[in-house]
Parts: structure tokens; sequence; C-alpha cells
């Protein structure tokens, strides 16, 4: 039976039952036994490690027990990304033959920058094409931290460090995916109420612009622009490519007609950034 190369145990993690009223309120009986599932990563070089002990040791491109490289020769030569393939058997099933890298990247990079759970998580939604989840993600970033978390437990330290704002969210660009912003995502998986939300929040898209619907939508979720003026415009962010979100639009076909030239996904030509009169915020304040 293969044990964990990390921490020689055995390839399964005991799930502590639901104990979350421990008000001296006993009622799991006695003597049963932790129940288990299994969590078997299976490298390409044989070894086997837990989920946790991988993303431990983890280094892209050896196993950390026998250091043979376990990546993969990409089939597709248009891609340069590593591909980790593996069989990986945990709570979900077997799953044989899958990429795991994009998995390890994402979360050993949340690990050394927990406080960008936020924004990764932007990110996704914005590809998957979930508004409202955007528009849940946005509101709740200008809460305070002492609210209850889902255990009811009062959540008395931040984790990482500063939360992210709504705006820095609205505007975070993916460092480990190609520089992507929201607008990139949304646009290159062809979600079009994702990309009306976005230039709504952190665009001077005109207002006049939009149909109505995206206004009644955006007020059914509790969301509105807000003062713009001074901040970046999210259709004049590019990724590691140089591409405008136009530009992905351009390349994405039919499905952006009417999106592209319009000056909807770019920046107007030669429209300043921002108008640099910052100072109007403080004289329209109160
Ligand atoms: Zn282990
Ligand atoms: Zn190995």
């Amino acid at each position: 039976m293969a044990v964990c190369a990390h921490c020689q145990k055995p390839l399964t993690i005991s799930i502590e039952p639901d104990s979350e009223d421990e008000d001296g309120n006993d009622d799991v009986p006695m003597g049963e036994e932790p129940e288990t599932l299994p969590d078997d990563v299976h490298l390409s070089c044989g070894d086997h490690f837990h989920w946790e002990c991988l993303l431990e040791a983890y280094e892209y491109s050896k196993c950390p027990a026998c250091n043979r490289s376990i990546v993969a020769a990409s089939s597709s030569s248009s891609s340069t990304e590593e591909r980790i393939i593996v069989d990986l058997n945990n709570e979900g099933g077997l799953q044989q033959g899958i990429d795991i890298a994009p998995i390890l990247r994402e979360e050993s990079y949340l690990r050394a920058y927990p406080e960008e759970r936020k924004c990764r998580a932007f990110l996704e939604f914005c590809s998957e094409g979930d508004h409202r989840a955007i528009a849940e993600l946005v509101k709740s970033c200008g809460e305070e931290v002492t609210a209850d978390d889902e255990d009811g437990e009062v959540m008395t330290e931040a984790v990482g460090g500063p939360s992210k704002s709504a705006d820095e969210v609205l505007r975070y660009q993916d460092p480990i995916g190609d520089m992507s912003s929201g607008l990139h995502a949304a646009v290159a998986n062809g979600h079009r109420e994702v990309a009306w939300l976005l230039l709504l929040l952190a665009s001077e898209y005109p207002e006049m612009s939009f149909p109505a619907l995206v206004y009644q939508e955006a007020g059914t979720l509790g969301v509105m622009r807000e003062y713009q003026t001074g901040k970046v415009d999210i259709r004049s962010l590019k990724d590691a490519h140089g591409r405008t979100a136009e530009d992905v639009a351009r390349g994405a076909g039919v499905i952006w007609q009417g999106w592209v030239g319009t000056g909807r996904l770019a920046m107007p030509n030669g429209a300043p950034r921002s108008n640099g009169r910052s100072g109007v915020a403080t004289t329209l304040r109160g």
C-alpha cells in the first residue's frame, strides 16, 4: 500500500466529525471511527503525495521526493505553460491523467499572497460569467472585518495583511496568468453581462451609453458606479502581450460585434486616462 512520499502516512485524510457546537454538548458518539477520504496525488514519476504535502514541498518541475521531472511535454506547440499530469484521487473521486499545474500555481500563489484571495475569486467569476457573484464580492470589500464568519466565530485578525478595496479588486490583473484583467477574462469567455458590469463599476464609459437594463440589473444587485475621475479605467489595462480587452474581443469574433471599434472595450483614441482635475473630488465632498 502506497504512502505519502513526504510524510510517510497513508494516502487518506480524516474528516473531523461536525463538532461545531462545542458548548459542552457531546452528541458525537464515543468510539466512533474518524471518517476518512482518499487524498492521493499520483505523480508521473510513480510517487504519491497528499495534496497538502505536495503543496508544501512544491517546486514547479520536479518531484519533491525523487527529483525526477514531473512536467509533461506540452502537446500543443502554442502553449508554453507547464503541465503536470497526475492521477488524482480525492473526495471528488478518481480523476486520471489530469493537469494539476493550474490549481497548484493558484494555491501556492494564494499561500504567499492570501490577501489576494478576493482578487482571484473576482477573476474566476469574470471568466465564468457570474456577474451576480461579482456584485456580491464588490459589496463585501467595503465591509468591516468584525462580522461573524461562517462558523459564527468573530474574526479577530486579518489574515495576510490589509484586504483589498473594491477598486483594487475590480482592476486586478492576473500575475500568474498573463496579467489579464477581469474585462479580458469576461471578453475571452464571451460574457457580455460581466463586461457591462465592469464598465459600469470601473470605467468612464459614458453613462448615457449603457442600456437601461444594465442599470436596472445593477440596481437589483445593489451596486452602482462610483466617482471614477482619477481612477484607472479598466479599458486601459493591457495584458502581458500588450493587448487591451478590445484586442481580445477582436480575436474572439462575432460575439463582440458592435463592441469592437466603438471605444466600449478600449480607451477612445486620444482620450486622457484621467483629466487631472482630481481636486474636484474634494470640492464635491459633503
Ligand atoms: Zn503526506
Ligand atoms: Zn518522484
